[in-house]
C-alpha cells in the first residue's frame, strides 16, 4: 500500500498540507500512513479476515474504495501516545477539522466506522465515480493540477521606474521571478545549463541619453554615483568618430565624415 500523497487527485494533495498544518496548531501531530490502493492490493484487503487471516478492515471489492480512485487517505496519530490510541477522543479531533477543509471523515459514518479513513467526494462516491468514468485509470486522464500558490500584483519600483509583476505570496512573504527582480534593476539574467547556475550582470546599466531632439538608450556602469558610458558609444551618439593619436597616446574626436560633408556644402 502506498503512502505517497503524490499519487492521490490533486485537490486532495493541496488539501492534505493545510490538514496536517491545521491540526498541528493544535496539538495533533497526524501521519499519513495510506494514499492510494491499486487492484492488486484492493483485493488483498478484502481477502482479509475472509479468505485470509486477521480482522475484515474493508467491505468494499475493487473499485469501490475511494482509495482506488486517489480520493482517500488514512492517518494515524504520531505524538507517540499508541498510533491508533483513541481514549482521549483524538479522532474525532482530527476528524472536526477535516470537516472543516471540506473532506469527509469515516468516523461520522453509520454502520462500517473507519477513524483513520478521510475522502473528497465532491466528484461522487465511488458508484458514481465508477459509472460516469469505468476505471480509476479514466477518471485520472480528468485530473487537473491546483494552483498551489497564491498570486498576487505588485508595483514595484526602482530608479523611478514603476513596474507590476506577479509575485507569489506564500506565509507573508512575496515571490517574485528572479527574471523580473533582474528586469526592474537593469541587470542581465543568464542560466548555465551545465553548472545550473544563474548568474546577475549587475555591471552593465541602462541609460537614456538625450541631445536635441536625438535619443539613445546606452550601456554604462554606475561607480560612484556617476555613470560611465562606452566612449565609442558616446562618440557615436554625438556625432564623432574616434581614433587613436600615436604621437601624444590620446584618443581624439573628429566630427564624422558625414557632418564634415554637410558643413563642407554649408560654406559654399
Ligand atoms: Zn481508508
Amino acid at each position: 500500500m502506498s503512502r505517497d500523497i503524490t499519487l492521490l487527485h490533486p485537490e486532495v494533495q493541496a488539501i492534505i498540507p493545510k490538514f496536517l498544518d491545521e491540526c498541528k496548531k493544535q496539538g495533533l501531530i497526524v501521519k499519513v500512513t495510506d494514499t492510494v490502493r491499486t487492484k492488486a492490493e484492493q483485493d488483498k484487503l478484502y481477502a482479509q479476515g475472509r479468505t485470509e487471516p486477521g480482522n475484515i478492515v474493508t467491505n468494499v471489492k475493487y473499485p469501490y474504495s475511494n482509495h482506488n480512485w486517489g480520493m482517500a487517505f488514512d492517518i494515524c496519530r504520531n505524538d507517540g501516545k499508541g498510533a491508533y490510541n483513541d481514549s482521549d477522543g483524538w479522532f474525532a479531533k482530527v476528524g472536526a477539522v477535516a470537516v472543516k477543509l471540506g473532506l469527509e471523515w469515516g468516523g461520522n459514518w453509520k454502520g462500517f466506522v473507519d477513524k483513520p479513513h478521510f475522502e473528497l467526494t465532491k466528484y461522487g462516491d465511488t458508484n458514481t465515480l465508477a459509472k460516469k468514468y469505468g476505471t480509476p485509470e479514466n477518471f485520472k486522464k480528468t485530473w487537473k493540477e491546483v494552483e498551489k500558490y497564491m498570486f498576487v500584483e505588485r508595483n514595484y519600483s526602482y530608479n523611478g521606474k514603476v513596474k507590476s509583476f506577479k509575485v507569489i505570496n506564500e506565509k507573508g512573504e512575496n515571490y517574485i521571478k528572479l527574471r523580473d527582480a533582474a528586469e526592474l534593476l537593469n541587470m542581465k539574467i543568464a542560466y548555465d545549463n551545465n553548472t545550473k547556475i544563474t548568474t546577475l550582470d549587475d555591471t552593465l546599466i541602462t541609460v537614456n541619453v538625450e541631445v536635441g531632439n536625438k535619443k539613445s538608450t546606452v550601456k554604462a556602469i554606475n561607480s560612484g554615483g556617476f555613470n560611465f558610458v562606452k566612449v565609442r558609444d558616446i562618440a557615436d551618439f554625438l556625432g564623432f568618430e574616434t581614433g587613436c593619436n600615436e604621437t601624444n597616446n590620446s584618443v581624439f574626436f573628429k566630427l564624422k565624415n558625414s557632418i564634415l560633408d554637410r558643413l563642407k556644402l554649408f560654406r559654399k
